[in-house]
Protein backbone atom coordinates (compact mmCIF):
# COMPACT_ATOMS: atom_id res chain seq x y z
CA UNK A 1 0.00 0.00 0.00
CA UNK A 2 1.36 3.52 -0.92
CA UNK A 3 2.18 5.92 1.76
CA UNK A 4 -0.77 7.69 3.00
CA UNK A 5 -1.14 11.22 2.52
CA UNK A 6 -3.82 13.67 3.79
CA UNK A 7 -4.39 17.28 4.06
CA UNK A 8 -6.31 19.99 5.11
CA UNK A 9 -7.36 22.84 2.68
CA UNK A 10 -9.38 25.44 4.42
CA UNK A 11 -10.82 28.46 2.57
CA UNK A 12 -9.43 31.40 4.38
CA UNK A 13 -12.85 33.54 3.58
CA UNK A 14 -13.83 33.29 7.29
CA UNK A 15 -11.98 33.28 11.10
CA UNK A 16 -11.50 29.36 11.63
CA UNK A 17 -14.10 27.73 14.13
CA UNK A 18 -13.96 24.26 15.80
CA UNK A 19 -16.21 23.08 13.13
CA UNK A 20 -13.97 23.86 10.52
CA UNK A 21 -10.20 22.50 12.48
CA UNK A 22 -12.26 19.55 13.09
CA UNK A 23 -11.35 19.12 9.45
CA UNK A 24 -7.75 18.99 10.18
CA UNK A 25 -8.13 16.94 13.03
CA UNK A 26 -8.86 13.85 11.77
CA UNK A 27 -6.59 13.95 8.46
CA UNK A 28 -3.82 15.32 10.64
CA UNK A 29 -4.31 12.11 13.08
CA UNK A 30 -5.09 9.64 10.20
CA UNK A 31 -1.44 10.91 8.65
CA UNK A 32 0.11 10.08 11.70
CA UNK A 33 -0.93 7.04 12.60
CA UNK A 34 -0.05 5.80 9.74
CA UNK A 35 3.11 7.11 9.42
CA UNK A 36 2.10 9.22 6.51
CA UNK A 37 2.48 12.96 5.52
CA UNK A 38 0.20 15.63 6.29
CA UNK A 39 -0.10 18.51 3.86
CA UNK A 40 -1.43 22.14 4.42
CA UNK A 41 -2.77 23.94 1.28
CA UNK A 42 -4.90 27.59 1.55
CA UNK A 43 -7.63 27.44 -0.82
CA UNK A 44 -7.46 31.58 -1.28
CA UNK A 45 -8.87 31.31 -4.95
CA UNK A 46 -11.75 33.52 -3.59
CA UNK A 47 -9.38 36.99 -3.51
CA UNK A 48 -13.09 39.35 -2.73
CA UNK A 49 -13.19 37.36 0.49
CA UNK A 50 -9.84 35.56 1.36
CA UNK A 51 -7.65 37.56 3.62
CA UNK A 52 -4.43 37.32 5.67
CA UNK A 53 -6.12 37.62 9.28
CA UNK A 54 -7.80 34.42 8.53
CA UNK A 55 -4.77 32.45 7.39
CA UNK A 56 -2.86 33.56 10.52
CA UNK A 57 -5.61 32.33 12.57
CA UNK A 58 -5.63 28.97 10.47
CA UNK A 59 -1.45 28.91 10.60
CA UNK A 60 -2.05 30.06 14.22
CA UNK A 61 -4.44 27.39 15.23
CA UNK A 62 -3.28 25.00 14.04
CA UNK A 63 0.21 25.30 15.31
CA UNK A 64 -1.53 26.03 18.87
CA UNK A 65 -3.41 22.58 18.50
CA UNK A 66 -0.02 21.12 17.19
CA UNK A 67 -1.58 19.67 14.17
CA UNK A 68 1.84 20.34 12.76
CA UNK A 69 2.34 19.94 8.67
CA UNK A 70 4.94 17.81 6.75
CA UNK A 71 4.38 20.31 3.78
CA UNK A 72 2.85 23.27 2.46
CA UNK A 73 1.60 25.96 3.35
CA UNK A 74 0.72 26.08 -0.06
CA UNK A 75 -1.42 28.73 -1.82
CA UNK A 76 -3.52 28.09 -4.62
CA UNK A 77 -3.23 31.44 -5.89
CA UNK A 78 0.86 30.60 -6.18
CA UNK A 79 0.11 27.55 -8.51
CA UNK A 80 -2.00 29.16 -11.00
CA UNK A 81 0.25 28.98 -13.71
CA UNK A 82 0.25 24.95 -12.52
CA UNK A 83 -3.82 24.87 -13.32
CA UNK A 84 -3.51 26.95 -16.57
CA UNK A 85 -0.79 24.47 -18.01
CA UNK A 86 -3.24 21.30 -16.81
CA UNK A 87 -5.97 23.21 -18.63
CA UNK A 88 -4.40 23.51 -21.90
CA UNK A 89 -3.13 19.68 -21.54
CA UNK A 90 -6.83 19.27 -21.43
CA UNK A 91 -7.76 21.40 -24.05
CA UNK A 92 -5.45 19.28 -26.60
CA UNK A 93 -6.77 16.02 -25.41
CA UNK A 94 -10.42 17.08 -26.28
CA UNK A 95 -11.57 17.11 -22.39
CA UNK A 96 -12.81 20.31 -22.37
CA UNK A 97 -14.40 22.84 -24.70
CA UNK A 98 -15.50 26.60 -25.03
CA UNK A 99 -18.82 27.50 -24.21
CA UNK A 100 -19.76 30.72 -25.76
CA UNK A 101 -23.40 30.72 -24.10
CA UNK A 102 -24.21 34.12 -22.31
CA UNK A 103 -25.48 34.90 -18.78
CA UNK A 104 -28.48 35.85 -20.15
CA UNK A 105 -28.65 32.64 -22.18
CA UNK A 106 -27.82 30.47 -19.02
CA UNK A 107 -30.61 32.68 -16.86
CA UNK A 108 -33.25 31.95 -19.36
CA UNK A 109 -32.37 28.44 -19.97
CA UNK A 110 -32.61 27.76 -15.92
CA UNK A 111 -36.51 29.20 -16.02
CA UNK A 112 -37.90 26.94 -19.18
CA UNK A 113 -35.98 24.08 -16.65
CA UNK A 114 -37.49 25.22 -13.82
CA UNK A 115 -41.06 25.79 -15.45
CA UNK A 116 -41.02 22.43 -16.48
CA UNK A 117 -40.18 21.15 -12.85
CA UNK A 118 -36.36 19.96 -14.56
CA UNK A 119 -33.09 20.34 -12.19
CA UNK A 120 -31.24 23.23 -13.79
CA UNK A 121 -28.47 22.37 -16.14
CA UNK A 122 -26.72 23.28 -18.63
CA UNK A 123 -27.82 21.66 -22.01
CA UNK A 124 -24.49 20.93 -23.48
CA UNK A 125 -25.41 23.18 -26.89
CA UNK A 126 -21.60 23.81 -26.84
CA UNK A 127 -20.41 20.53 -26.23
CA UNK A 128 -18.85 18.80 -29.24
CA UNK A 129 -20.07 15.57 -30.68
CA UNK A 130 -19.37 13.67 -33.70
CA UNK A 131 -21.47 14.99 -36.62
CA UNK A 132 -22.88 17.95 -34.47
CA UNK A 133 -22.90 20.81 -36.02
CA UNK A 134 -22.13 23.76 -33.43
CA UNK A 135 -23.95 27.46 -33.09
CA UNK A 136 -21.81 30.09 -34.96
CA UNK A 137 -18.97 31.37 -32.23
CA UNK A 138 -19.99 34.97 -31.34
CA UNK A 139 -18.12 37.79 -32.22
CA UNK A 140 -15.83 38.98 -29.31
CA UNK A 141 -17.20 36.24 -26.49
CA UNK A 142 -14.51 35.02 -24.73
CA UNK A 143 -15.65 31.06 -23.58
CA UNK A 144 -15.38 29.66 -20.83
CA UNK A 145 -14.18 25.86 -20.49
CA UNK A 146 -16.39 23.24 -19.66
CA UNK A 147 -15.38 19.93 -19.04
CA UNK A 148 -16.88 17.37 -21.08
CA UNK A 149 -18.80 15.03 -18.36
CA UNK A 150 -19.16 11.35 -19.19
CA UNK A 151 -22.37 10.69 -20.45
CA UNK A 152 -24.75 8.04 -19.03
CA UNK A 153 -23.63 5.31 -16.04
CA UNK A 154 -22.53 6.76 -12.48
CA UNK A 155 -19.77 7.63 -10.10
CA UNK A 156 -19.84 5.49 -7.10
CA UNK A 157 -17.24 5.41 -4.24
CA UNK A 158 -17.00 3.90 -0.88
CA UNK A 159 -17.31 6.65 1.63
CA UNK A 160 -15.65 6.00 4.76
CA UNK A 161 -17.96 7.85 6.46
CA UNK A 162 -21.32 7.05 4.12
CA UNK A 163 -20.80 4.07 2.81
CA UNK A 164 -21.67 3.52 -0.99
CA UNK A 165 -22.61 6.76 -2.85
CA UNK A 166 -23.79 7.33 -5.95
CA UNK A 167 -24.64 9.73 -8.60
CA UNK A 168 -25.83 9.32 -11.91
CA UNK A 169 -23.99 11.13 -14.76
CA UNK A 170 -27.07 12.29 -16.12
CA UNK A 171 -27.18 14.67 -12.70
CA UNK A 172 -24.34 16.03 -13.34
CA UNK A 173 -23.88 18.77 -16.41
CA UNK A 174 -20.76 20.13 -18.35
CA UNK A 175 -18.61 21.57 -15.10
CA UNK A 176 -17.14 25.81 -16.12
CA UNK A 177 -13.82 24.69 -15.07
CA UNK A 178 -12.24 27.84 -16.29
CA UNK A 179 -13.52 30.92 -16.88
CA UNK A 180 -13.98 33.86 -19.46
CA UNK A 181 -10.43 35.31 -18.63
CA UNK A 182 -8.80 31.90 -17.85
CA UNK A 183 -8.82 31.69 -14.50
CA UNK A 184 -9.52 28.19 -13.31
CA UNK A 185 -12.75 27.06 -11.07
CA UNK A 186 -12.75 25.44 -7.82
CA UNK A 187 -13.37 21.61 -8.23
CA UNK A 188 -10.76 21.26 -10.98
CA UNK A 189 -8.32 23.11 -8.82
CA UNK A 190 -8.96 20.79 -5.81
CA UNK A 191 -8.12 17.73 -8.35
CA UNK A 192 -4.83 18.74 -9.49
CA UNK A 193 -3.78 19.62 -6.61
CA UNK A 194 -4.85 15.92 -4.93
CA UNK A 195 -3.27 14.33 -7.55
CA UNK A 196 -0.14 16.90 -7.39
CA UNK A 197 0.43 16.52 -3.46
CA UNK A 198 -0.19 12.67 -4.06
CA UNK A 199 -3.41 12.69 -1.89
CA UNK A 200 -4.75 9.36 -1.16
CA UNK A 201 -7.25 10.20 1.80
CA UNK A 202 -9.22 13.35 1.56
CA UNK A 203 -11.50 13.45 4.60
CA UNK A 204 -13.44 16.51 4.49
CA UNK A 205 -16.76 18.22 5.60
CA UNK A 206 -19.62 16.51 3.99
CA UNK A 207 -20.90 20.26 2.10
CA UNK A 208 -18.38 18.87 -0.29
CA UNK A 209 -20.65 15.87 -0.98
CA UNK A 210 -21.69 17.00 -4.28
CA UNK A 211 -18.43 18.05 -5.48
CA UNK A 212 -17.22 14.63 -5.11
CA UNK A 213 -18.50 13.06 -8.32
CA UNK A 214 -17.35 15.31 -10.10
CA UNK A 215 -13.95 16.07 -9.12
CA UNK A 216 -13.97 11.71 -9.20
CA UNK A 217 -14.32 12.14 -13.12
CA UNK A 218 -11.89 15.07 -13.28
CA UNK A 219 -9.73 12.50 -11.87
CA UNK A 220 -10.24 9.67 -14.51
CA UNK A 221 -10.23 12.11 -17.47
CA UNK A 222 -6.81 13.39 -16.22
CA UNK A 223 -5.61 9.20 -15.64
CA UNK A 224 -5.91 9.23 -11.99
CA UNK A 225 -7.46 6.80 -9.67
CA UNK A 226 -9.15 9.41 -7.24
CA UNK A 227 -8.35 9.11 -3.48
CA UNK A 228 -10.47 7.43 -0.72
CA UNK A 229 -13.12 9.72 0.63
CA UNK A 230 -14.34 10.24 4.01
CA UNK A 231 -17.12 12.85 4.38
CA UNK A 232 -17.67 14.12 8.01
CA UNK A 233 -20.74 15.06 8.79
CA UNK A 234 -21.72 19.14 10.42
CA UNK A 235 -20.68 20.37 13.31
CA UNK A 236 -23.88 22.13 14.75
CA UNK A 237 -23.92 24.89 17.33
CA UNK A 238 -25.63 24.78 20.76
CA UNK A 239 -28.48 25.75 18.97
CA UNK A 240 -28.84 23.03 16.62
CA UNK A 241 -27.20 25.31 13.58
CA UNK A 242 -24.73 24.79 11.36
CA UNK A 243 -21.95 25.76 13.08
CA UNK A 244 -20.55 29.44 11.38
CA UNK A 245 -19.25 32.65 11.64
CA UNK A 246 -22.96 34.13 10.58
CA UNK A 247 -24.15 31.94 13.92
CA UNK A 248 -21.46 33.31 16.11
CA UNK A 249 -18.95 30.64 16.14
CA UNK A 250 -15.77 31.54 17.61
CA UNK A 251 -12.35 31.59 15.94
CA UNK A 252 -10.27 28.40 17.17
CA UNK A 253 -7.62 30.71 18.74
CA UNK A 254 -10.06 32.52 21.29
CA UNK A 255 -10.03 29.01 22.66
CA UNK A 256 -6.50 29.50 23.42
CA UNK A 257 -7.05 33.07 25.04
CA UNK A 258 -9.12 31.89 27.21
CA UNK A 259 -7.29 28.98 28.72
CA UNK A 260 -7.53 25.70 27.01
CA UNK A 261 -5.18 23.40 26.85
CA UNK A 262 -4.65 22.07 23.22
CA UNK A 263 -4.48 18.02 24.00
CA UNK A 264 -7.78 18.89 25.97
CA UNK A 265 -9.22 20.44 22.62
CA UNK A 266 -7.96 17.58 20.90
CA UNK A 267 -9.35 15.14 22.88
CA UNK A 268 -13.12 17.23 22.64
CA UNK A 269 -12.46 17.39 19.08
CA UNK A 270 -11.32 14.18 18.42
CA UNK A 271 -14.77 12.69 20.20
CA UNK A 272 -16.79 15.39 18.04
CA UNK A 273 -17.77 12.76 15.14
CA UNK A 274 -15.29 9.70 16.39
CA UNK A 275 -15.19 7.34 18.93
CA UNK A 276 -12.96 5.13 20.64
CA UNK A 277 -16.00 2.48 22.69
CA UNK A 278 -16.64 5.15 25.47
CA UNK A 279 -13.72 6.42 26.05
CA UNK A 280 -14.22 9.95 26.66
CA UNK A 281 -10.53 10.75 28.25
CA UNK A 282 -7.68 10.17 26.73
CA UNK A 283 -3.85 12.05 25.47
CA UNK A 284 -2.90 12.88 22.25
CA UNK A 285 -0.94 9.92 22.05
CA UNK A 286 -3.47 7.94 22.97
CA UNK A 287 -5.70 9.30 20.22
CA UNK A 288 -3.26 8.50 17.50
CA UNK A 289 -2.74 5.13 18.17
CA UNK A 290 -6.47 4.70 18.33
CA UNK A 291 -8.02 6.91 15.34
CA UNK A 292 -9.26 5.34 12.10
CA UNK A 293 -11.56 6.18 9.49
CA UNK A 294 -13.69 2.82 10.25
CA UNK A 295 -15.34 4.75 13.60
CA UNK A 296 -16.45 7.77 12.27
CA UNK A 297 -20.09 8.86 13.38
CA UNK A 298 -22.03 9.13 10.59
CA UNK A 299 -24.71 12.15 12.07
CA UNK A 300 -24.23 15.62 12.69
CA UNK A 301 -22.34 16.18 15.98
CA UNK A 302 -23.46 18.86 18.86
CA UNK A 303 -20.99 21.38 19.82
CA UNK A 304 -21.37 21.82 23.62
CA UNK A 305 -19.26 24.14 25.44
CA UNK A 306 -19.98 23.05 29.38
CA UNK A 307 -18.95 19.52 28.06
CA UNK A 308 -15.31 20.96 26.59
CA UNK A 309 -15.14 23.24 29.59
CA UNK A 310 -15.44 19.68 31.57
CA UNK A 311 -12.99 17.95 29.36
CA UNK A 312 -10.53 20.90 29.67
CA UNK A 313 -10.88 20.39 33.66
CA UNK A 314 -10.03 16.88 33.21
CA UNK A 315 -6.73 17.50 31.57
CA UNK A 316 -5.86 20.17 33.29
CA UNK A 317 -6.31 18.20 36.91
CA UNK A 318 -4.10 15.76 35.06
CA UNK A 319 -0.83 17.83 34.55
CA UNK A 320 1.92 18.31 37.43
CA UNK A 321 2.04 21.77 39.59
CA UNK A 322 5.25 22.40 37.08
CA UNK A 323 4.03 21.76 34.16
CA UNK A 324 0.72 23.97 34.72
CA UNK A 325 2.72 26.47 36.36
CA UNK A 326 4.80 26.67 33.09
CA UNK A 327 1.41 26.44 31.02
CA UNK A 328 -0.39 29.29 33.02
CA UNK A 329 2.89 31.22 33.05
CA UNK A 330 1.79 33.77 29.83
CA UNK A 331 -1.36 33.99 31.15
CA UNK A 332 -0.32 35.94 34.45
CA UNK A 333 2.31 37.51 32.75
CA UNK A 334 -0.14 39.30 30.52
CA UNK A 335 -1.37 40.89 33.53
CA UNK A 336 1.56 42.75 34.88
CA UNK A 337 1.95 40.12 37.93
CA UNK A 338 5.61 39.23 39.76
CA UNK A 339 5.88 35.47 39.78
CA UNK A 340 8.22 33.35 42.07
CA UNK A 341 9.03 29.95 42.78
CA UNK A 342 5.97 29.05 44.82
CA UNK A 343 4.06 28.83 41.27
CA UNK A 344 3.84 24.96 40.95
CA UNK A 345 2.98 24.53 44.67
CA UNK A 346 -0.12 26.29 43.63
CA UNK A 347 -0.58 25.15 40.96
CA UNK A 348 -0.99 21.87 42.42
CA UNK A 349 -2.97 23.36 45.32
CA UNK A 350 -5.77 25.08 43.20
CA UNK A 351 -6.06 22.89 40.07
CA UNK A 352 -8.87 20.98 40.85
CA UNK A 353 -11.00 24.12 40.97
CA UNK A 354 -10.01 25.15 37.89
CA UNK A 355 -11.63 24.28 34.69
CA UNK A 356 -9.05 26.67 32.24
CA UNK A 357 -6.08 28.64 32.63
CA UNK A 358 -7.93 31.59 32.98
CA UNK A 359 -9.80 30.26 35.41
CA UNK A 360 -6.18 29.13 37.06
CA UNK A 361 -4.76 32.54 36.68
CA UNK A 362 -7.38 34.47 38.57
CA UNK A 363 -6.84 32.08 41.43
CA UNK A 364 -2.95 33.06 41.37
CA UNK A 365 -4.00 36.71 40.94
CA UNK A 366 -5.47 36.98 44.29
CA UNK A 367 -1.56 35.70 45.92
CA UNK A 368 0.46 37.63 43.04
CA UNK A 369 -1.55 40.33 42.97
CA UNK A 370 -4.86 42.12 45.23
CA UNK A 371 -8.30 40.99 44.13
CA UNK A 372 -10.74 42.65 46.78
CA UNK A 373 -13.45 41.23 47.96
CA UNK A 374 -16.81 41.43 47.07
CA UNK A 375 -18.80 44.38 48.92
CA UNK A 376 -21.53 41.32 50.01
CA UNK A 377 -18.76 39.05 51.38
CA UNK A 378 -16.86 41.64 53.33
CA UNK A 379 -19.93 43.02 55.11
CA UNK A 380 -20.88 39.17 55.47
CA UNK A 381 -17.37 38.36 56.86
CA UNK A 382 -15.82 41.21 58.23
CA UNK A 383 -17.90 42.43 61.27
CA UNK A 384 -16.76 43.87 64.26
CA UNK A 385 -17.36 40.91 66.37
CA UNK A 386 -14.24 38.81 64.77
CA UNK A 387 -11.60 41.41 64.72
CA UNK A 388 -10.29 40.68 67.75
CA UNK A 389 -9.91 36.67 66.80
CA UNK A 390 -8.28 38.01 63.76
CA UNK A 391 -5.49 40.83 65.32
CA UNK A 392 -5.00 37.63 67.89
CA UNK A 393 -4.49 35.54 64.98
CA UNK A 394 -2.18 37.73 63.48
CA UNK A 395 -0.09 38.52 66.51
CA UNK A 396 0.55 34.52 66.67
CA UNK A 397 1.22 34.55 62.46
CA UNK A 398 4.44 37.45 63.31
CA UNK A 399 5.56 35.08 65.66
CA UNK A 400 5.81 31.39 64.30
CA UNK A 401 7.87 29.55 61.45
CA UNK A 402 5.60 29.88 58.46
CA UNK A 403 4.83 26.24 57.23
CA UNK A 404 1.21 24.56 57.14
CA UNK A 405 1.54 22.84 60.72
CA UNK A 406 2.71 25.68 62.73
CA UNK A 407 -0.21 27.81 60.94
CA UNK A 408 -2.76 24.98 61.50
CA UNK A 409 -1.39 25.04 65.06
CA UNK A 410 -2.06 28.67 65.37
CA UNK A 411 -5.63 29.14 64.35
CA UNK A 412 -6.27 26.16 66.74
CA UNK A 413 -4.87 27.91 69.32
CA UNK A 414 -7.14 31.48 68.48
CA UNK A 415 -10.23 28.98 67.72
CA UNK A 416 -9.91 27.43 71.11
CA UNK A 417 -9.08 31.28 73.27
CA UNK A 418 -12.36 32.72 71.46
CA UNK A 419 -14.59 30.02 71.09
CA UNK A 420 -14.45 30.14 67.65
CA UNK A 421 -15.29 27.28 64.65
CA UNK A 422 -12.80 26.91 61.92
CA UNK A 423 -15.19 28.30 59.03
CA UNK A 424 -16.11 31.44 61.69
CA UNK A 425 -12.42 32.70 62.15
CA UNK A 426 -11.12 30.63 58.37
CA UNK A 427 -13.64 32.79 56.27
CA UNK A 428 -12.83 35.82 57.24
CA UNK A 429 -9.12 35.59 57.03
CA UNK A 430 -9.69 34.20 53.20
CA UNK A 431 -12.12 37.37 52.51
CA UNK A 432 -8.94 39.49 54.13
CA UNK A 433 -5.85 37.98 52.52
CA UNK A 434 -7.74 36.52 49.13
CA UNK A 435 -11.00 38.52 48.58
CA UNK A 436 -13.15 35.56 48.62
CA UNK A 437 -14.81 33.28 51.43
CA UNK A 438 -14.48 29.68 49.66
CA UNK A 439 -11.28 28.56 48.91
CA UNK A 440 -8.63 25.57 49.34
CA UNK A 441 -7.68 24.46 52.93
CA UNK A 442 -6.47 28.25 54.74
CA UNK A 443 -3.29 26.61 56.05
CA UNK A 444 -2.28 25.15 53.21
CA UNK A 445 -3.27 28.96 51.26
CA UNK A 446 -1.52 30.41 53.71
CA UNK A 447 1.49 29.00 54.22
CA UNK A 448 2.08 29.34 50.06
CA UNK A 449 1.27 33.32 50.55
CA UNK A 450 3.57 35.55 51.76
CA UNK A 451 3.22 36.34 55.62
CA UNK A 452 4.09 39.91 55.09
CA UNK A 453 1.13 40.15 52.65
CA UNK A 454 -0.83 38.21 54.64
CA UNK A 455 -0.11 40.66 58.09
CA UNK A 456 -0.93 43.60 56.03
CA UNK A 457 -3.99 42.08 54.81
CA UNK A 458 -5.08 41.24 58.23
CA UNK A 459 -4.36 44.43 59.46
CA UNK A 460 -7.33 45.63 57.53
CA UNK A 461 -9.84 44.08 59.76
N1 LIG B 1 -11.61 24.76 0.71
C1 LIG B 1 -12.69 23.93 1.07
C2 LIG B 1 -13.37 24.47 2.30
O1 LIG B 1 -12.79 25.24 3.03
C3 LIG B 1 -12.26 22.50 1.35
C4 LIG B 1 -12.00 21.75 0.12
C5 LIG B 1 -11.63 20.32 0.31
O2 LIG B 1 -11.33 19.88 1.43
O3 LIG B 1 -11.63 19.62 -0.70
O4 LIG B 1 -14.50 24.13 2.54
Amino acid sequence: MSRVRTRFAPSPTGFIHLGNIRSALYPWAFARSQQGDFILRIEDTDQERSTQAAVDVILEGMEWLGLSHDEGPFYQMQRMERYKQVLAEMQAQGLVYPCYMSVQELDALRERQMANKEKPRYDGTWRPEPGKVLPAVPEGVQPVLRFKNPQGGSVVWDDKVKGRVEFSNDELDDLVIARPDGTPTYNFCVVVDDIDMDITHVIRGDDHVNNTPRQINIFRALGKEPPVYAHLPTVLNELGEKMSKRHGAKPVTWYRDAGFLPDAMVNYLARLGWSHGDDEIFSRAQFLEWFDLDHLGRSAAQFDEAKLRWVNAQHLKALAGEVLAQKVTPYLQQRGLQLDDRLSALCDLLKDRCETLVALADWLERFYGDVPASEAEWQQHITPAIAPAVQALAEKFQAIEWNKAAIAAALKEVLAAHQLKMPQLAMPVRVLVYGIAQTPSVDAMLELSDRKKVLDKLAKV
